[in-house]
């Protein structure tokens, strides 16, 4: 008689210890009655392809993929969906049975989704978009706002040279803002989103002045870290709709675990609870 299989999947970063993705992933696996374990890997850059390559021989279907790794799985996985390739990252790896490594891109997924449940009367249209960084993250946004219809995108960065990179790449619906000038461009946008590290906990608060948000515009913060961000408190006293970073964070993991466990998990209240334990 064979046994089944227990899949395993984990998420692979340096340093890991901080991740909540094992305390979601576990609370999805319980609240199904799923066999299956998800675990946190700290594994150093010159290990990555070894690693990633011996996993499947070890019973994994597949890893969720977090700094710093997030760009250098390109080069080593065998097939990259369109998003990862436009994004120029990937946060999902799919080991498959052929022994190939596929990787995908759902932070833009999570981004749009947790935008939708956050904030449903939000439509793409409503004015342009602000969106605050150029970094990482804030690939996966312009990707996901610019296939959700947004007519325009401003993009205002410290390192002007990153948002010039971003606009290069997504074409001729992204405007370039001077850093400085952030906080004249809050008037009349539809939405506004924070992409850097400002406002994170540990790290120096966003200094744009936010005298010009209105009632109107729909404001998020990629930051989980606190739930409410200094701009979220300034948008909620402004009257706009605000949509905090941690159902980005859910929803990003929702098709990973349902390729490989096989369930499309629910992101609710319990998720938000079990990942903030
Ligand atoms: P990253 O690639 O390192 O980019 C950091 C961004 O923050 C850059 O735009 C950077 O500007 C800006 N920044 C940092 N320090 C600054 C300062 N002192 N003044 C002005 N700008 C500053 O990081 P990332 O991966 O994009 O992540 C950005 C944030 O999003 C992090 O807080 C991360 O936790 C969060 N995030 C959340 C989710 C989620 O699921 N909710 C997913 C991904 C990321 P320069 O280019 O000038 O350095």
């Amino acid at each position: 008689m064979s046994e089944a299989k227990i899949p395993l999947a984990g998420v692979i970063g340096h340093p890991v210890a901080h991740s909540r993705s094992p305390r979601l992933h576990r609370h999805w696996l319980n609240t199904y009655g799923l066999p299956g374990f998800y675990v946190p890997m700290d594994v150093a850059t010159q290990d990555l392809e070894t690693v990633l390559r011996s996993l499947p021989k070890a019973g994994f279907v597949g890893v969720n993929v977090t700094i710093p790794h997030k760009e250098a799985v390109m080069n080593i996985a065998d097939q990259i969906t369109d998003r990862a390739t436009l994004i120029g990252a990937a946060n999902t790896l799919i080991f498959r049975e052929d022994g190939k490594i596929h990787a995908d891109n759902t932070d833009g997924y999570g981004f749009i989704t947790n935008l939708q449940d956050g904030a449903p009367d939000w439509k793409a249209d409503a004015g342009p978009a602000v969106v605050l960084g150029a970094g990482g993250a804030a690939r996966a946004v312009v990707a996901s706002l610019l296939d959700a219809g947004v007519p325009e995108i401003l993009l205002t960065n410290r390192t002007r040279n990153r948002a010039e990179a971003l606009k290069e790449e997504f074409g001729k619906k992204i405007k370039v803002v001077e850093w400085v000038q952030a906080g004249n461009i809050l008037e009349g946008a539809g939405l506004v989103v924070n992409t850097t590290s400002l406002g994170m906990v540990g790290k120096p608060e966003l200094r744009v002045p936010l005298d010009g948000l209105e009632a109107h515009t729909v404001v998020t913060d990629l930051i989980y870290a606190p739930l409410k961000t200094g701009l979220l408190q300034a948008a909620e006293d402004a009257g706009c709709t605000t949509v905090d970073g941690l159902g980005m964070l859910l929803h990003q993991a929702v098709p990973g675990f349902e390729r490989w466990f096989g369930q499309r998990p629910e992101v609710d209240n319990a998720t938000r609870a079990a990942a903030l334990r």
